[in-house]
């Protein structure tokens, strides 16, 4: 994990902490494991943003302060740059592939889901990812057994087995967080309704949120969503008509704020085809209907596409006016509230586990891709630098 280039950077910034604390000894038993040094610190959980150190003792966060004497701690040195809480994506499909978790760890994620990869025919392939990976990681079932299918994977109701995902669930209930309804026309067709009603009926049965992908649907929106119960999750906010979260009169339509009052999460999911279109996007700005969480609904090929990384799908809200902290929340403090293995997460607080992301925030223009090709010119834009999981660095 640790490089040359590293240890070289954190031999110098060594020599320069103790410049300024010359009664410190050599330190050959530091304090610390690891500090990250001089970066601009911003945590929401605890308002913070200001030039600070952090400090990492046995995997913990151990420290928050200005000019922390290093002693013989590693050091990474984070002067000109943001230091957040490891940033969480709740959804993603890293677990398809064995080295999604440490591509994705390189780019500042330190906690994920992998949002409906697959159902109960093959869900333990997902888990054996997720439980290999070094994140906190956890797998939402597929309501369809045989997962995402090109045909659509509830196209055929039969797969929507109710016995087959609690049977899975039940052999499974450490790496399960929760149940995934994919319901656009293409994926469920006319089955949209019966398959919600069918996941949530799974989900209730083991006290576990159902996530649901939305976006042109059959069933209209308001009808779907008023089967969600507090605690569930709605994937692709900004799906365009037909079926959007706005009506035509450009505003939020009543279900949708109703869900929102009792406590359904509204999350991102930028992806790659049919959930983000940029004119849908500026009327749900419009009227002030922010997401809860940002999420990547990543896949390997996540840099060919308008994804890129975490980092970047963060970008297009400060192209659209969220300022950087509210940024950073949904992130971080936002996304671990949503399922139980974040919990304590998302968060710089001393004795926290020591999950950090470096980035960097960089001015220039930068194009954005909506999911229809359409380009919009940011002119800030976050890349990943560093990741420290549980007090261990990588370089981005
Ligand atoms: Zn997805």
């Amino acid at each position: 994990m640790l490089n040359r280039r590293h240890v070289l950077s954190g031999a110098a910034a060594t020599t320069f902490a103790t410049a300024v604390f010359p009664h410190r000894g050599s330190a050959a038993t530091p304090a610390y494991d690891l500090v990250v040094k001089g970066g601009r610190v911003i945590d929401p959980s605890r308002r913070i943003d200001a030039v600070r150190d952090v400090t990492v003792a046995n995997g913990r966060i151990a420290t928050v302060a200005a000019d922390i004497p290093a002693g013989g701690a590693q050091m990474v040195d984070a002067r000109g740059k943001l230091v957040v809480p490891g940033l969480i994506d709740i959804h993603t499909h890293t677990a398809r592939f064995r080295e999604g978790p440490e591509l994705v760890l390189k780019d500042g994620v330190t906690g994920w889901i992998d949002a409906g990869s697959q159902g109960a025919d093959h869900i333990e392939d997902t888990i054996a990812v997720a439980k290999s990976a070094p994140q906190q990681a956890r797998v939402l079932i597929n309501i369809g057994r045989a997962g995402i299918l090109p045909e659509g994977d509830t196209m055929d109701l039969n797969r929507a087995d109710v016995e087959a995902c609690r049977a899975a669930i039940g052999r499974n209930r450490d790496a399960v967080a929760g149940v995934k309804a994919r319901l656009s026309r293409d994926v469920a067709g006319p089955n949209d309704y019966e398959v919600l009603r069918r996941t949530q009926q799974v989900a209730t049965s083991f006290n576990l949120p159902v996530m649901i992908h939305m976006g042109q649907t059959i069933t209209p929106l308001g009808k779907l969503i008023d089967l969600l119960k507090p605690g569930d999750v709605v994937t692709h906010m900004y799906a365009p008509p037909p079926n959007s979260i706005i009506d035509d009169s450009g505003k939020i339509i009543p279900e949708v704020a109703a869900a929102r009052r009792r406590g359904v999460w509204f999350d991102v999911g930028n992806g790659q085809t049919g959930h983000m279109r940029w004119d849908t996007i500026d009327q749900i700005v419009k009227a002030n209907f922010w997401p809860d969480t940002f999420s990547t609904d990543w896949n390997t090929n996540a840099h060919m596409t308008g994804v890129i990384d975490f980092p970047n799908c963060m970008s297009k809200f400060l192209m659209l006016g969220m300022p950087l902290d509210q940024v950073i929340a949904r992130a971080t403090v936002n996304a671990a509230k949503t399922f139980p293995v974040f919990r304590g997460r998302g968060t710089l607080a001393v004795g926290a586990p020591a999950d950090i992301a470096v980035l960097e925030l960089r001015n220039g223009d930068f194009d954005y891709l909506d999911n229809f090709n359409n380009k919009r010119t940011g002119h800030q834009r976050l890349l990943p630098a560093g990741t420290v999981l549980g007090g261990k660095y990588t370089m981005a």
